[in-house]
This record gives C-alpha cells, sequence and structure tokens, in this order.
C-alpha cells in the first residue's frame, strides 16, 4: 500500500473505505498511463513526419544538383572530396567515387588545385578559367570558389561551382571571324570603287574610253557590295528565325522552268546546257519563294563553276511516298577537292577565292542553301569528286497523300 498522503488521510478521516481509495488511486494511475502513452505516440508521429520531409528536402536537393548544368564540388575542410554532382564528374571523366580522396587525387588537375589553395587563403574566387584537354575537343571551364566558414571562423571546406564555357567560347570566336569576314568583303570593293572615282577626278573622267573602264569597275563593285549586303542580311534573318517558312504546295516541274528563266542569258554565255529533268507532277510542301533561292544559288554556281560548254542538270524523285522529295542540281564540271567538299556550306569558305570575287561571288550562297533547307526539314549533301562535277542533293517535304475514305 502507498504512503497515505494528508488528502487520503482526510478522506480516510471523513469514514470513506481504504477499497473505495485504492481503486480512485488505481485509476488516476491507469489514466496518467493512458496520457504518458498517447504523448509517447505524438512525439513518435511527429519525428516520423520530421524524417520524412527531411527524406523529401534531401531528395529534392539531390535532384537539384544532379540535374544542374555546372558541376558542382564540396571540399570538407581537410581538402577532400565529399560531394561532387553529375556534371563535376563528366567533365573531367570520372567514374569512380572520388569521395574522401584529396582534390588532386580525384582530379589529377593542378589548375583545379590551385583554385582552391587560393580560395582557401583569399575567401573567394571567381571566374577562373581552366582549360581541359579532352582530346578531339578542349573544354574549357570557369570555375567560381568560396571558402565555407564554420563556427568560430574555422575553415569548413570550400565550395566550387564549374561552369562549361566552351560554347561560348566557340562563339565569340565565330562572331570574331564573321566581323573580320565581312570587313574584309567590304573592304574589297570599298577601295576598288574609290581608286576609280580618285582616277576619274585626277582626269580620266575626260578620256571616255578610260572613264568607261573605271566606271565599269564602280558598277561591278556597287553591285557587289549590293549582293553581299543581301546575302548577309537574308542569312541574319535565317538564323535569328524571322524569315518565316511559309509551306505551300510547289509544282516542281514549272517551278525549276521559271528560275532557269532568269539562266537562259548567262548559261548560254557560257555555252551551258540547262536541263529540267523532274518528273512532271511532282509536287514538294515548301515555301516558293525561298526555294526559288536555293535553286538560283545553286544553278548559278553549277554555271559559274561548272564546264564551259557543259550541261547542269536538275533531277527531282519522291523518296518515302508522302514523305519526302529529294531535288539535286548536277554538273559536269571540274568538282570540289574532297578536302573543301566538307567547308563549303561554311559561311565565307571558298574553294578559289579570286575566281568566286571574279564571278561576284560573295562565299555566302551555300550557306544561305543549307540554313532554308534546314528550316524546312530537309538535308543538303554534296556528292563530288575531282573532275567528275558536282551533285548538290537536298530533301524537302512532299505533299502528304490526300485521306482515304471508308
Ligand atoms: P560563292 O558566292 O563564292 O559562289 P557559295 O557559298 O555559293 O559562294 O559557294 C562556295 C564555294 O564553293 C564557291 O566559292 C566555289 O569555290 C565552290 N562551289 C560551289 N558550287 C560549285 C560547283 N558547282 N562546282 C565547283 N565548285 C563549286
Amino acid at each position: 500500500m502507498p504512503a497515505i498522503s494528508p488528502s487520503v488521510a482526510a478522506i480516510l478521516g471523513a469514514g470513506v473505505s481504504a477499497a473505495v481509495v485504492a481503486m480512485a488511486l488505481r485509476s488516476r494511475a491507469r489514466r496518467q498511463a493512458r496520457e504518458a502513452a498517447t504523448l509517447r505516440e505524438e512525439l513518435a508521429r511527429e519525428r516520423s513526419s520530421r524524417a520524412e520531409s527531411q527524406a523529401a528536402e534531401n531528395a529534392r536537393q539531390q535532384a537539384l544538383f544532379e540535374n544542374m548544368l555546372e558541376g558542382v564540388l564540396l571540399l570538407d575542410g581537410g581538402g577532400r572530396v565529399q560531394f561532387t554532382n553529375t556534371a563535376c564528374r563528366r567533365f573531367f571523366d570520372l567514374e569512380a567515387d572520388v569521395r574522401g580522396r584529396t582534390l588532386l587525387e580525384a582530379f589529377r588537375c593542378n589548375e583545379l588545385s590551385a583554385v582552391a589553395v587560393e580560395a582557401a587563403r583569399a575567401g573567394r574566387v571567381n571566374g577562373r578559367e581552366i582549360e581541359l584537354d579532352g582530346g578531339e575537343e578542349a573544354r574549357l571551364l570557369q570555375v567560381n570558389a568560396v571558402a565555407l566558414a564554420g563556427p568560430e571562423g574555422r575553415s569548413d571546406g570550400i565550395l566550387m561551382v564549374l561552369h562549361d564555357a566552351t560554347r561560348l567560347r566557340q562563339l565569340e570566336s565565330t562572331r570574331r571571324d564573321f566581323v573580320a569576314n565581312v570587313s574584309h568583303e567590304l573592304r574589297t570593293p570599298l577601295s576598288l570603287i574609290k581608286g576609280s572615282v580618285e582616277t576619274l577626278l585626277d582626269g580620266a573622267a575626260s578620256q571616255p574610253a578610260v572613264a568607261s573602264r573605271f566606271l565599269d569597275i564602280i558598277d561591278r563593285h556597287c553591285d557587289r557590295l549590293t549582293f553581299l549586303i543581301e546575302d548577309l542580311l537574308t542569312l541574319s534573318r535565317l538564323e535569328s528565325g524571322q524569315l518565316a517558312i511559309n509551306f505551300d504546295t510547289v509544282p516542281l516541274n514549272g517551278h525549276v522552268s521559271e528560275v532557269f528563266d532568269d539562266f537562259h542569258r548567262k548559261a548560254a554565255e557560257r555555252g551551258v546546257r540547262l536541263l529540267n529533268e523532274v518528273p512532271e507532277g511532282l509536287r514538294a510542301r515548301a515555301d516558293s519563294d525561298r526555294l526559288d533561292q536555293v535553286l538560283s544559288n545553286l544553278i548559278d554556281n553549277a554555271i559559274k563553276y561548272g564546264r564551259p560548254g557543259g550541261s547542269v542538270r536538275v533531277e527531282a524523285r519522291e523518296g518515302e511516298p508522302g514523305e519526302w522529295i529529294e531535288m539535286a542540281v548536277v554538273d559536269d564540271g571540274p568538282g570540289i577537292p574532297t578536302e573543301a567538299a566538307e567547308r563549303v556550306f561554311e559561311r565565307f569558305y571558298r574553294v578559289d577565292t579570286a575566281r568566286s570575287r571574279e564571278q561576284g561571288g560573295t562565299g555566302l550562297g551555300l550557306s544561305i542553301v543549307k540554313h532554308i533547307i534546314q528550316a524546312h526539314g530537309g538535308e543538303v549533301r554534296l556528292e563530288t569528286a575531282p573532275g567528275k562535277g558536282a551533285a548538290f542533293r537536298f530533301t524537302l517535304p512532299a505533299v502528304p497523300p490526300p485521306p482515304t475514305g471508308k
């Protein structure tokens, strides 16, 4: 029997039996035990829900790090790798788990180790560029690093974020080349125009035969500048997606005949025969004006660079019915050397620069052709061999067959 408290003694004193008191005490103990159990359950529930939300938060963070394009690398206070995300491992072609290794052991990259040392000393490093020698394709990484401070200013490791700047560098170099090329292309005709004007001003204007020669130079080079600017504008609109492709049903044989009409004179001057071998009735889904531009560029080139007295053929065939059409502009000229064949679609690339300029070429025609065909969802390729002519083949969407009735 537990010790009797003064209040219980008072009850006993008031004539309540000991059995009743014992019952009251047991009931109170049971109630307290129930309350304690409920409290424990609530605590357990709360703990498990906290663990669940912590796990969900961890999973979210993991997904975030794993899906980042930037590489993330965390070193602990002792300079050992604590965490790397997928992008970081991919940049360095790491397959094994490198946790617990030193930075140099894990990455074998002196520049990266140097960034870590500097971040530990200075607190942070911004935008340090590291070049990785990746065999075929060298990679440029931009690294930001920050030293993490623990309690009482102790070093708690280093966090590094690595950004792949390879594409950015390529774009920058393409832009620089482009500006250099355009400047060069503009300067040449401008200096010829300026030289001719000066000669005329110096007195040549009074000698009709000489004057007409210089006026002819001015006229030709003004045309060249106009073509260049038109081609540049077309290319820029195509590349920025500003030039909408208005798909229509184009009957190909008639279309080729119309384009040929613009070239009969030029072809006749070089004794070149123009042959339209596109089957009647063949149609494509294409933008008629843009297709005009493609054919004009290819036919113009075939006449210019093909064989004097030779022929230029345009042919077409249906590929997968209702899926695509393949067209080709074929000449029987000297063709294009193999090493140049891969590059002719690049902007400003010419096999024979002097010849192209003399013919009023801008070096942009095939690049425009490629963009237009790609904007149609097609592809263009060149088949050629030295002395065996050149065939520029491209695909276009076909007109889908009419739906069959039930
Ligand atoms: P261009 O304005 O110089 O003609 P293009 O981009 O149209 O520029 O062509 C690029 C180069 O490809 C030309 O300078 C020429 O050297 C070469 N080329 C194009 N078509 C032919 C062809 N049918 N035969 C031989 N060479 C060609």
